[in-house]
């Protein structure tokens, strides 16, 4: 059997003195698209945040493809192949789209290869190379932001709260081209406030309530339990 992409062991985390992650348990298999759901507060951003190395863990183990990577540093694990979409989209506004495309090539991609791949996934992006980013509609920044971070060629992608603020017919399409996006072989663990999107092309879905993970399942047999684990009726 294959290593799982992601492993968290009894992961804790804190702002301060306030404990925030209170041993979280979570498992995402190669190739899956893993939708993590809770309510305001569960912990959910702190989590990625976590996952990413901008936030250290205060205790727990996590391992990225079998490796032990609890204190390493962002840079390597990006290296490492995880990379993550903030909320709030990670582009730069004032710098155009082909701008941001190349800026993505630090990763070590050469640049016509990061352009060819985003303008394919993307027509609207190469529509609008020019422009800046910060002026474009949010779906178009979201898009913009899934096609830096695919520009390191992650093999596990995080993505928080894609939907936030955006009108549901661009939700729907963000969510195929991160269906598009399992296909091609990336592992994605995708935080969600809202979830009948996410559920919707996920494989799994695991529900967070005050730091934990209180639920993992099938997306069909979670969603009719939405309402009873987002107010910790598995608490
Ligand atoms: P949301 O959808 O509202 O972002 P979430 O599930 O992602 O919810 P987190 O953002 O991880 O939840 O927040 C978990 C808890 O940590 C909340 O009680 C929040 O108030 C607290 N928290 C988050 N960021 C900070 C911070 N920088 N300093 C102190 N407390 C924080």
């Amino acid at each position: 059997m294959t290593a799982p992409i992601l492993e968290c062991i009894d992961v804790h985390a804190a702002y301060g003195r306030i404990e925030v992650l209170r041993g979280v348990d979570l498992l995402v298999p190669r190739g899956a698209v893993m939708a993590l759901l809770g309510a305001n507060g569960a912990g959910k951003t702190t989590l990625l945040r976590v996952l990413s190395g901008v936030m250290p863990a205060t205790s727990g183990h996590i391992h990225l493809g079998g490796e032990h990577i609890s204190d390493a540093s962002p840079d390597a694990l990006n290296r490492a192949g995880l990379c993550m979409v903030p909320e709030g989209r990670g582009v730069f506004p004032n710098l155009t789209v082909e701008e941001n495309l190349w800026l993505a090539s630090y990763s070590g991609q050469p640049v016509e290869r990061i352009l060819t791949e985003a303008y394919a996934r993307f027509p609207r992006l190469k529509e609008r190379r020019r422009q800046l980013a910060g002026s474009m509609s949010g779906g178009e920044q979201q898009m913009l932001s899934l096609a830096r971070a695919l520009a390191s060629d992650p093999a596990l992608l995080l993505l928080d709260e894609l939907s936030m603020g955006l009108a549901p017919l661009i939700v729907e399409s963000l969510y195929d081209s991160v269906a598009e996006i399992a296909e091609s072989g990336v592992s994605i663990l995708v935080v969600e406030q809202f979830a009948a999107s996410a559920l919707r092309v996920a494989d799994y879905a695991a529900v967070m309530h005050g730091g934990r993970i209180i639920e993992t399942g099938e997306p069909a047999e979670i969603e009719g339990r939405l309402n009873e684990l987002y107010f910790g009726g598995a608490a």
